[in-house]
This record gives structure tokens, sequence and C-alpha cells, in this order.
């Protein structure tokens, strides 16, 4: 499905490299490739080993740097990020990395996730004299690193990261240093590849892909990385770790190309695909995915069916960012300017249209009625993941209780309100076999919340109404 229509948001993706002379150049392909995770700004930071220096900005990682403008990051290490802005956490400030001079040196921080105890701890902080910026969480981790107390950064951090509860993958940056660190649910995925000799990490390993770095693994939930120049060094920051990886990153986020937590993301959707064809297996005539992110799904669904997949759908690439526009009204043309029906395939079909979530209804009705009107004389709706009832408090911004529409509706109100001839959600686990599983327990190391309530951290509801976010 098409992000800026469902109403489902990946918020950030992170990239670093170390001891590259090509940095800058190198955290530009890579945030490339990440842009999926974020559209609304995106920002590099560099160091040269004596200072750090940084250039961000609203838009798309090509909009924001020219070739002069990647040309002026001398250094031979940086960080980059993209975001995507939520109600309430726009704006160039909000626009990582962050960048904070002291009188101890320089440091930069980059953030994939949301913490969701940063109010109380923005509260306390101010009440001992910090002042703060920006709205966005990642600033608070800056004022506990330097309040701590500690002569050494990685003491500094590490007391830090233990006061933070939620999801975060951060990228710490100084004029020497390189520090990653994931939360000890390991929420958001984050992995750790060699350019080279230089080391890279990024929240997707497409990114790896593009630059032609090596994979070398995942970093772990509670782990601390410290690269320098003289290598690498790791650290558990918690002995509390317990895998929760979020399961949409699978579903939905992630890109089909990337590999996470060691599980190809467009395997894992053709397995959703096939999961769902056991069961919920339907008469038809044509299979057909909705583009981009459903497709794998299908091509699996029509596989284990033996119903052909065709390209029942089409999406069209050339519409402007114009038309990401947060009001209903727009988002429903929306669907109309990015999505078309291709009747020579679909008219006279029973067509099963396969999608990989529903979160407000809206758009899943408009494309039922786009392929009935092209003439589909059924259109059977299958959701290759289970229905969306609870909010996210970990970085994706999907809308509030009262806009899910499965927060309150039935699998057969949500039919009779999307139109279709039947509506099929994958079952969680379903899900969880489907995927694979990683560690023990109910969940098998994954984040199940938005599906099942069940929050893998403490949740503090009302610090989410501000919509303040990475
Ligand atoms: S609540 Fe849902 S979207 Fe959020 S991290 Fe968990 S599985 Fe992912």
């Amino acid at each position: 499905m098409l992000a800026e229509l469902k109403g489902l948001n990946e918020e950030c993706g992170v990239f670093g490299i170390w001891g590259h002379e090509n940095a800058a150049q190198i955290a530009y392909y890579g945030l490339h490739s990440l842009q999926h995770r974020g559209q609304e700004g995106t920002g590099i930071v560099v160091t040269d080993g004596r200072q750090l220096k940084g250039k961000k900005g609203e838009g798309l990682v090509t909009e924001v740097f020219s070739k002069n403008a990647i040309q002026e990051l001398e250094g031979n290490s940086a960080i980059g990020h993209v975001r995507y802005a939520t109600a309430g956490g726009g704006g160039y400030e909000n626009v990582q990395p962050l960048l904070f001079n002291s009188q101890n040196g320089s440091l930069a921080l980059a953030h994939n996730g949301n913490l969701v105890n940063a109010n109380n701890l923005k509260h306390q902080l101010e009440g001992q004299g910090s002042i703060f910026q920006t709205s966005s969480d990642t600033e608070v981790l800056a004022h506990l690193i330097r309040r701590s107390g500690f002569s050494q950064l990685k003491d500094q951090v590490k007391n830090a990261l233990s006061m933070l509860k939620g999801a975060y993958a951060f990228l710490i940056m100084t004029e020497t240093e390189m520090m990653v660190a994931l939360d000890p649910h390991g929420l958001r995925p984050l992995s750790l590849g060699l350019l080279g000799d230089a080391y890279v990490v990024a929240s997707e390993t497409c990114a790896f892909d593009i630059i032609g770095a090596e994979f070398v693994r995942d970093v772990l939930p509670g782990e601390l990385l410290i690269i320098n120049d003289d290598g690498i060094q790791s650290e558990m920051f918690t002995i509390n770790s317990n895998t929760a990886l979020c399961a949409m990153e699978y579903v939905y986020f992630s890109r089909p190309d990337s590999n996470v937590n060691g599980i190809n993301v467009h395997t894992a959707r053709k397995s959703l695909g096939k999961q769902l064809a056991t069961e919920a297996p339907i008469k038809a005539d044509v299979v057909t995915g909705v583009p981009d992110s459903s497709i794998s799904a299908a091509i699996g669904y029509a596989e284990a069916a033996g119903i052909p997949y065709e390209m029942g759908l089409i999406k069209n690439r050339y519409v402007g960012r114009t038309f990401i526009q947060p009001s209903q009204s727009l988002r429903e043309q929306g669907v109309k300017m990015k999505l078309s029906p291709v009747r020579g395939v679909v008219e006279g079909k029973r067509v099963i249209m396969v999608d990989d979530s529903i979160v407000r209804g809206t758009t899943s009705r408009r494309i039922v009625t786009m392929l009935k009107e092209a003439g589909a004389t059924e259109v059977h709706v299958v959701i290759s993941s289970p229905p969306i009832k609870n909010p996210c408090f970990y970085g994706i911004d999907t809308s509030s209780s009262e806009e899910l529409i499965a927060s309150d509706k039935s699998v057969e109100q949500i039919r009779e309100i999307i139109g279709a001839d039947s509506l099929t959600f994958l079952s969680v686990d379903g899900l969880v076999k489907a995927v694979g599983s990683e560690g023990e327990g109910e969940t098998k190391g994954r984040c199940l919340a938005c599906f099942t309530g069940k929050y893998p951290t403490e949740i503090y509801p009302e610090e989410m109404a501000t919509g303040r976010k990475c």
C-alpha cells in the first residue's frame, strides 16, 4: 500500500559510516536507499577528527543535498538520518542529526524510534535547569548524557540509555568516536556492515547493498557499539534484553530487498501470503496485490492457492509530493491519482486483492470500488496482517485508536464498509509462523502490540498525546 494514503508511516531511518574518505557521499547514498522510512527531512553530520559539521533540511535526500553540499561536508566519518514528521513534531529544528556544542566538545545524534517516557524525563531535566531547543525525543538523550556525572563518554551514554524506555536505534557521534545503541527489545532494526575497512551501520541492509558494503551482523538488543580509529568494541548496557522486533517491519515498512534480523523481507511477505492462502482459501480467477508493499504477499498467496497472479492495479509513479496531504479529503483524492485498476486484467473476473494492512479503511474502500468499476465481478480482500486495533507508541505513526477502523468494528462490519465480497485478515499466530520466530515466549521475539494490545515496554499513553516523535 502507498504509505501516504494509508496513514501508517515509518518514522525515520539512520545511517552511519566510520573511517572512509568519502563519508558524506556514502551517507548520501545510504540515506537515499532508506528514503521509504521518512520523507519529511534529512541531514548528515561529518567529523574530520577535529570538528563536527552538518547540513540538514526539510525534504527528500535529493532535494536537501546538492553535489556541492556533499563536497562541503569534508570528513572521514558521518552519521545521517531520514525523518517522517508527525503532527506537532515537524519543523526544521527537529530534522536530525541534532548537533550539540559544549565546552566538553560536540555531539551529534540520530534516532530511529520513539521514547515512551520522554516527557517525564524532559520535565525532570527542565526542573534541573535544562533548556530544550526541539520537541523531539532525541534531545532528551543529549541532556541525559551531559548531566550523567561520569567522566568517560561511554559511561555517560550507558547511564543515559539506562533511563530511556521505548524504541531506539541511536547513532551518537563526537569528533573522534561513533556510538551505536539499540533498545533492550530491539524494536527497530539496525545492522552493522563493512565497506573495505570502514564500519557502516544502517536501519536496513538495503543501504549496504547500494554502497557495496558487506553485512557483518545485526546489532543486538541492549548493545552499545563504540567505533573509533582503533576499531570496534561491543558492550551490553543492560542485562534485561528481550527481543521484540516490530512485526510490521516484515509486513509493510522495510524494503523487500532488506534482510531484517536475518530474514529477507520479500521472502517473509511471500510466506505471509502463503499462510493467508491456507487460512483463507477462496475461489477466484486472479490474485492481485496493492503496489508496492503487498505484491510479494500476493505472489505468495497465488502460488499457494494455484490461482494466477496478475497485475490488476498499477501505481502512477509520477505523482508529486504535493499529494502527500494529511486531510482526509485529499487522502481520498490521492488514491485515484496514485493507483489505477487494469481493466484488461480484472474485467469479468473474480479478484482476490491482497493488501498488507487496513488502517482507516478509506483507501481499501476506494480500491474495491475501483476494481468493481473496472468490471471485477467479485472482489475478495485478504490482508497479510491481523487487524490493527491498538496505536503504536514506538515510532510508527499509526492513527489514534479512534481512527483505527478495527479498534471498534468487527471484520464483518469492516467488510461492509469497504464494500468487499469477503474480507479476511491473517491470524496473529499465522503472522508469527510465517515470518519465523526469534526467541521464546508467546510472541517469539516479535512486537505484535498493535494487533494484541500487549506492549513489550511500559507505556505512558498520556505522553503520546503531544505527537512528539523522533
Ligand atoms: S506496536 Fe505494531 S507498529 Fe508498533 S512496534 Fe509494535 S508491531 Fe510495530
